[in-house]
């Protein structure tokens, strides 16, 4: 544990006490095959208790309704939550983190009175517009435009691989004010309301069989001048608070589950199968089981070691980037690993809508959800790209030395 934390071990306590009286008990099985209404409906629920016991905006100041916790504080709720097994808050995630983050750092006084009171009543959901079918890893070649009419923004374009868009009222949208600017200095930055005339919205179907994200496209939608953020054609800016947030304690929480996780495949490859035979007599699972074991540990030293140098104030460097390189192959290695000891059932993709992450109970969904962890959040190239640059200070572009 890191030295840091003993003091909170009272926190740590209640917060287990609080999670025994209110967790309810095997919710996963309650959301295998669950529609996306009684989905909504089980994590508006959590949502409401989290709220009650003042967890599910830790970070946010106490002014605006969070529980203006220390970082050290927010490390052990997300350590207990994770061990407890408890639900991720998925749809709530770009509302609790992307939208605080932003509006606390630039967004004016009327429009935090707005937003951040109601995202607490869990009433309102966010997605994120940034991604274009030719803008992701260059997101500063988006092309979605937004012209000043009067006191208003007319917005024509497309944004792509928006999460939980179908579900939101508002987006956190990027579009080009200025054509002629360098592009990073042309965009500006808004909040959108979706159900303004003009928008559509196309869920776009998954490998896994859900819909996690859609398409949205804006056919002279117009936003009221009041709903820049940061001032005009200083979104670039602006998205960098947006981004920053994405890291948070996220990290944390996928070791911690990762681990509750392996623990649980442990178990299985112990229990002896309906033929009488036991997993974990087979040489080759043994070596994939130390394996991973041995991966799930240097990632929480990883993690532990970020976290360190975050509670002593000294930055974090290119650690985020390095973590999340190694926690999505090891999760696609993990997953692949479960597929394989679960055997013909374990090929059913089963029908989820929990996202991604070795919580959905079938091993092929949370195999093929993996891959989207290479992506999210900036591809793993991107990430290497950093590490190569940045802590290894390699050229950007090396010049090969022709013989
Ligand atoms: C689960 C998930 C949720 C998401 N949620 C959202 C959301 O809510 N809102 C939103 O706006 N976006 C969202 N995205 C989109 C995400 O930000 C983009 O997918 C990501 O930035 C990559 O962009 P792209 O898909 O356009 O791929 P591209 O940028 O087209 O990349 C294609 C391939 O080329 C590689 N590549 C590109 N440039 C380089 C380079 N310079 N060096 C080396 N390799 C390179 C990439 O690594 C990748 O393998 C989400 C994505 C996922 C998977």
């Amino acid at each position: 544990m890191i030295d840091e934390l003993k003091q909170h071990e009272p926190f740590r306590r209640s917060v287990r006490a609080w999670l025994h009286d209110n967790l309810p008990s095997d919710w996963q099985s309650l959301m295998r095959g669950a529609s996306e209404e009684e989905h909504h409906a089980f994590q508006k629920l959590w949502f409401t208790k989290m709220r009650e016991g003042g967890f599910v905006a830790p970070h946010w100041p106490k002014a605006w309704g969070g529980g203006g916790m220390s970082f050290a504080e927010q490390i052990v709720l997300y350590e207990e939550l994770a061990r407890a097994g408890a639900p991720r808050l998925v749809v709530y995630f770009i509302s609790l983190h992307h939208v605080p983050a932003t509006l606390l750092e630039w967004g004016t006084e009327a429009q935090r009175a707005r937003h951040l009171p109601a995202i607490l009543t869990g009433d309102e959901i966010w997605c994120q517009g940034f991604s274009e079918p030719n803008a992701g890893s260059d997101l500063a070649a988006l092309r979605t435009k937004a012209v000043r009419e009067g006191d208003h923004y007319i917005v024509n374009g497309q944004k792509i691989w928006s999460s939980h868009a179908q579900h939101a009222r508002y987006c956190l949208l990027l579009a080009r004010t200025d054509q002629t600017a360098p592009k990073h200095k042309g965009i500006s930055y808004f909040i959108l309301d979706l159900e303004t005339p003009g928008v559509t919205r196309k869920p776009i179907k998954q490998l896994t069989g859900g819909t996690h994200f859609s398409e949205l496209f804006f056919d002279d939608v117009r936003i009221p001048a009041e709903n820049l953020v940061g001032g005009e054609h200083n979104g670039w800016a602006v998205a960098q608070a947006t981004l920053a947030s994405e890291r948070g304690l996220t990290a944390l929480e996928f070791a911690e589950r990762m681990g509750v996780a392996f623990g649980l495949l442990l178990a299985d490859a112990k229990a002896p199968t309906s033929a009488g035979k036991r997993l974990i007599d087979d040489d080759e699972i043994r070596r994939l089981l130390v394996g991973i074991h041995t991966r799930i540990m240097a990632l929480r030293v990883l993690i532990n070691e970020m976290l360190t140098r975050v509670l002593n104030h000294q930055g974090t460097g290119t650690e985020p980037s390095i973590i999340k390189v190694y926690h999505s192959e090891l999760l696609r290695d993990f997953t692949s690993l479960g597929v394989r000891m679960g055997g013909v059932h374990a090929q059913y993709v089963g029908e989820v809508l929990m996202g991604g992450g070795y919580e959905s109970g079938y091993w092929m969904h949370d195999y093929l959800y993996s891959w989207a962890c290479t992506i999210a959040g900036g591809s793993n190239e991107i990430q290497r790209n950093i590490i190569a640059e940045r802590a290894l200070g390699l050229p950007r572009e090396p010049k090969l030395a022709l013989a």
